[in-house]
């Protein structure tokens, strides 16, 4: 596996690559990797001949009062999981690197960037496409590879691709689960022994609020209840939201139709720890 930092050198190598016909993959993260990444990576080491993967805590998505200086970095560890998983080239650019003095560019994506997470992290969805735009420029991909763990985030990536005509194809993968049904994340090494237990409650509250709607209840009410009061059986938990949305618009019609994919999404803090989680139920 080849290591590069500099946004140039990634450029350079990927437009050779390019020229001799290789198809290139990218998984872009912020590292710290876990079993969800790497799924990411092998699914991309299915579909390409060059993997990149990027590693790269983007200050432009974290608000001030957010983790971005606590956020968890292995360099190490991070290297032998994409090594193993399959990645060819790990790019890591420092932040002088992505956005050197006098970086001045923002990339703000209206509709899907507004609900759910757009209103408790005003500006953390223009600092994802700005900065994924970056990243696409600097690795040419054919396929960009992310996870449905981020639902709203691989909308507004999707949208970013479509409305600047950006010629790849994103691959949207399935969210990889701990045992007890936990979303693998990098922040989940935050949580205490005890919150950690509690935090079956998210899966738990996506799969009744599945069961109810495979029962054939349609009202939104209805179904945000049934996951808000799961939510709520285990104490201590703050609910961001708690909601139903169109699975391809994110809009909240007061009844779903019934052939009307329905997303469940769910945003909730343990402690100093935020989780987010969802299921998508056609
Ligand atoms: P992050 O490092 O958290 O920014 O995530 C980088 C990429 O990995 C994003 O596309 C995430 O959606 C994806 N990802 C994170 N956690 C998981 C998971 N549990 N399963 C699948 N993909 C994930």
């Amino acid at each position: 596996m080849q290591h590069i930092q500099s946004a140039s050198v990634m450029q350079t190598f990927v437009l050779a690559a390019r020229r001799e016909g290789k198809r290139i993959g990218a998984v872009p993260t912020m590292g710290y990797l876990h079993d969800g990444h790497a799924s990411l990576v092998r699914m991309a080491r299915a579909e390409s001949d060059i993997v990149i993967t990027t590693i790269f805590v983007n200050p432009l998505q974290f608000a001030p009062n957010e983790d971005f200086t606590r956020y968890p970095r292995d360099f190490e560890r991070d290297w032998s999981i994409a090594e193993k998983a399959g990645c060819d080239v790990l790019f890591t650019p420092s932040p002088e690197e992505m956005y050197p003095q006098g970086f001045q560019t923002n990339i703000s994506i209206g509709g899907v960037s507004a609900p759910f997470e757009g209103v408790f992290r005003p500006t953390h969805f223009d600092g994802v496409a700005t900065v994924v735009a970056k990243l696409f420029l600097l690795t040419q991909p054919d396929k960009a590879f992310f996870g449905q763990k981020d639902y709203q985030q691989c909308m507004v990536v999707k949208k970013l691709v479509r409305d600047l005509a950006i010629p790849l194809e994103i691959v949207v993968c399935p969210t990889q689960r701990e045992n007890d049904g936990l979303a693998m994340s990098s922040r989940n090494v935050y949580l205490s022994a005890e919150d950690r237990i509690k935090s079956t409650i998210l899966w738990k509250s996506l799969q009744a609020a599945q069961n109810l709607i495979q029962q054939g209840e349609r009202h939104r009410d209805r179904i945000e209840t049934i996951l808000k009061e799961t939510l709520l059986t285990m104490n201590g938990l703050t609910i961001d939201y708690a909601a139903a949305a169109d699975a391809d618009t994110l809009e909240q019609p007061t009844e779903f139709a019934p052939t009307q994919g329905i997303v469940l999404l769910l945003a909730v803090r343990l402690g100093a720890t935020r989780l987010i989680d969802n299921l998508v139920v056609r």
